[in-house]
């Protein structure tokens, strides 16, 4: 017998990947420094090629990927930590989350005419020029009974780096340092990313002088400035290697890596409980000539089919 579809919890047919040593969380014994690399090796290539974007949305898509993982990585909560970019520009909607297990999605959601302009006039458009002018927020979603964290700030700078340091300035007010990057490699489409922060104190158990921390953490920052992408996309590159040629001298520290997965959360399950909040009227709209209403999950970009008489609606 089949499973009815309101009991039915089973993911789609969606990749079931898991990178290992997705972050590499380090810290700089006796600065101010503390860090994450991020490589999300062929996860990148599975999550963003779901989506039949153009290639600036997809390498847009890809670091707004990274930076969720980086930043998430940082912080202790259960539940998601999620980016969402409003802007006027032909991407009118970007979200992109993580969980603290590591489970990454995202969607983007674009106006299609706009961005056909754009790309006939701009074929390698800024991050900026893609989103336009609007608002950046960074939440943490503990379910439904905890409070949400928000943080706001407006779009400022010309790429997703310097939105995110632009935040980090103005709402949770301690300096980062954030390196992005998303290609198309031989291996497929490759996202990671760098991001340091300087923290009160030391990342490692000492303390000195307001003078001497201002120097290590610019020393840190122009250390990080020799990274390029071809290191941080390439797979054959271990993430300690990699951190070891940037910061052998600074007292490097890393810590116990983490994984990163692919993360869509839905269900025919979920998407049920969301079609008995539809009046009935509104459910014979939604259905199609076969007699099926299709939902498509915004993150994964799946199809769930549900006969239309299997669907109760609202019942007042
Ligand atoms: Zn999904």
């Amino acid at each position: 017998m089949e499973t009815p579809a309101f009991l039915d919890r089973d993911r789609p047919d969606v990749p079931n990947l898991v990178v290992p040593g997705g972050v590499t969380p380090f810290y700089l014994q006796g600065s101010p420094v503390r860090g994450r690399l991020v490589r999300l090796g062929v996860l990148a290539d599975v999550l963003l090629t779901r989506h039949d974007n153009p290639a600036p949305i997809t390498r847009l898509a890809g670091k707004a990927l990274a930076l969720v993982a980086a930043l998430a990585s940082a912080l202790k909560f259960h539940g998601s930590f999620s980016l969402q970019i409003k802007g006027d520009g032909p991407v009118s909607m970007l979200v992109a989350d993580c969980t603290d297990t590591g489970a990454l999605r995202f969607y983007v959601r674009t106006d299609e005419d706009a961005l056909n302009a754009l790309l006939a006039e701009t074929p390698k458009p800024t991050d900026r020029e893609l989103l336009g002018n609007g608002y950046l927020a960074l939440t943490i979603d503990q379910g439904a009974e905890t409070e949400r964290h928000q943080g706001i700030v407006d779009i400022a700078g010309d790429d997703l780096s310097s939105m995110a340091t632009h935040y980090f300035a103005t709402s949770e007010q301690h300096a980062c340092w954030l390196y992005l990057t998303c290609q198309l490699t031989d291996a497929g489409w490759r996202a990671g990313g760098l991001v340091l922060e300087r923290i009160a104190g030391e990342g490692g158990t000492h303390v000195v002088g307001a003078e001497t921390d201002d120097a290590s953490w610019e020393t840190a920052t122009i250390l990080a400035s020799t990274l390029s992408a071809r290191e941080v996309l390439d797979d054959t590159l271990a993430p300690s290697d990699l951190l070891y040629r940037l910061f052998h001298e600074e007292g490097l520290h890393v810590s116990q890596p983490r994984a990163l997965a692919y993360g869509c959360r839905c269900s025919r399950a979920r998407l049920v409980e969301v079609l008995h909040g539809f009046p009935e009227e509104d459910l014979d709209h939604m259905m199609q000539d076969d007699g099926q209403i299709v939902m498509t999950c915004e993150f994964c970009n799946h199809d769930f089919r549900f006969p239309r008489k299997e669907v109760a609606g609202r019942t007042q």
